[in-house]
């Protein structure tokens, strides 16, 4: 492994500026120099904030020095989907409605401000995480290949003809690209996941209410959640430990006791019950990702898991549920973006409807518009019964396939993605092509419960990253990081670096 490259491990990263080994200064400055170095191609960040990180960074050096015991992340390079709320940095949602306007160089001019930080974000800080940027992002979360984002195109680091997927693209390429050693995403049907699948790295989507939305640009509000992508499976653990928990700001959150995420990542799989779900491994999952699938499946069985095959006879109908209720809450979510409360408004109106008409039709893109008009639809009088509330009745029935399930396993495991990374462009012109790439990802989210993507090995035709999901029931999520650490220390590999970051 070349040693300029960033180190990968956030728990490491943290535990030697915490001993002085190194300092949060030239770990920070290793993170933007490979930021200048690379992003201009990846296209992971949508704005970068170098004088304020290395400021915090020194800071945090000189905390040390002082003898101050540092935080659990300290001096530990992170990217924020620019999704979330940043007191210091702009926020755009990777929408042109949160800026004046774009640039030559695709960056947004004079975008949104927030006076705030979200929950996650001032979590990460009083943890001194350090944050190197916002990343990119399909606009307003929405889509699966980043290809949505009003500024910049996102590559895969793999392969920089291919997508990262999205909507957390941005996220993953920072942590893929070794920009930065862990990010946040958010998750509402696959968002964290399937980018982390499709790069090599590992994405949680904890359980709904598991942990704060507060400050998160809301997309679909009874499906958002906030997950981190790092390198590895206790990075990972690491970082849900800070973000995880109630807050008095979002009332979705729960009490419900915090796990001790690190700790579970060593204690195997001895015992577990895992369930393999048929209607996951059928038409249209390409080979290569179902032999890397299987393969990390038996592995789990070898280290001592029973395997058994399960049913989730619902699934079929998750894809049609799910762009029923989330483009419903998505039209009702984004009637706040109205040219009068935030960001840009469209000149030369001369009534308040002329404002809201020339600012939404100038400032969303394709992809939000049409998810709007879908959802204004689905809700709209004599169509909401036959839409909206069958929808609802159906994601019951998709909740009930998993709790039944539950009953005889103590995890799930299936592919995250149907494909390795495809090509950009390819599925552009072709909306619900697009939306079939989430099949696999979008029940979970429906279900409300915990999910993890871990690398598992990378495709034997393409040579890019497949990975594995670990379902687990709500709040289960000290499980889910125990079967993900087995699915990471018996991967074959681990140590390829994406073509990106070879030279
Ligand atoms: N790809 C899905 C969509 O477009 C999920 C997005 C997300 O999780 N934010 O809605």
């Amino acid at each position: 492994m070349s040693p300029k490259l960033l180190p990968r491990s956030v728990v490491e990263i943290a535990a030697s500026v915490r001993g002085g080994e190194v300092s949060a200064e030239s770990i920070t400055q290793a993170s933007l120099d490979a930021v200048a170095a690379r992003d201009g191609q990846l296209g992971g960040f949508l704005s970068v904030a170098a004088d304020l990180a290395l400021q915090r960074a020194r800071d945090i050096d000189l905390r040390r020095e002082r003898g101050e015991t540092l935080g659990p992340l300290a001096g530990v390079p992170i990217a924020l989907k620019d999704a979330l709320c940043t007191k210091d940095q702009p926020t755009t949602s990777g929408s042109r409605i949160l800026a004046q306007g774009i640039d030559q160089q695709g960056r947004a001019i004079d975008p949104w401000r927030p006076p705030y930080d979200a929950t996650v974000v001032a979590r990460l800080r009083a943890a001194d995480a350090v944050f190197i940027g916002k990343s990119n992002l399909d606009e307003f979360a929405m889509g699966s290949s980043n290809e949505n984002s009003a500024f910049r195109l996102a590559r895969n680091p793999w392969n920089l003809d291919r997508t990262p997927g999205g909507s957390s693209g941005g996220s993953a390429v920072a942590v893929a690209g070794r920009m930065t050693a862990g990010a946040l995403g958010s998750d509402t049907g696959g968002s964290v996941r399937q980018p982390a699948a499709l790069t090599g790295t590992v994405g949680v989507k904890p359980s709904y209410g598991r942990v704060s939305r507060y400050g998160l640009i809301a997309f679909a509000s009874s499906f958002d959640q906030v997950g981190p992508i790092t390198h590895d499976v206790a990075s990972s653990a690491a970082m849900l430990q800070i973000i995880a928990g109630a807050d008095p700001a979002d009332g979705t959150t729960t009490h419900h006791r915090v796990g001790a995420y690190r700790e579970a990542c060593s204690r195997g799989v001895a015992g577990m019950r895992i369930g393999v779900p048929a209607e996951y491994f059928a038409d249209g999952l390409d080979d290569e990702v179902a032999a890397q699938v299987r393969r990390a499946i038996a592995a789990l069985e070898e280290n001592g898991a029973s395997i058994s095959n399960i049913e989730l006879p619902h699934t079929r109908h998750a894809v049609a549920t799910y762009y029923i209720l989330a483009t419903a809450e998505c039209s009702s979510n984004l009637s706040r973006f109205d040219g009068v409360r935030f960001g840009h408004r469209a000149h030369g109106s001369q009534t308040l409807r002329e404002v809201y008409e020339t600012t939404r039709g100038g400032g969303f893109g394709p992809e939000v518009k049409r998810r709007i008009m879908l959802g204004t639809y689905v809700l709209s009088a004599g169509y909401y019964d036959a839409y909206y509330r069958r929808a609802q009745q159906v994601r019951t029935l998709i909740r009930r396939d998993f709790e039944h399930a539950f009953q005889s396993v103590d995890l799930i495991a299936t592919p995250v993605s149907p494909t390795v990374a495809f090509p950009l462009g390819s599925k552009l012109d072709d909306p619900l092509a697009m939306y079939l790439a989430d099949v696999y990802t979008l029940p979970a989210s429906l279900a409300g419960i915990a999910a993890i993507s871990v690398p598992c090995g990378l495709g034997s035709a393409s040579g890019l990253p497949v990975g594995l999901q670990i379902i687990a029931p709500s709040f289960a999520e000290e499980q889910m990081f125990q079967a993900a650490q087995v699915v990471e220390d018996t991967a074959p590999d681990r140590e390829v670096i994406p073509q990106a970051c070879q030279s």
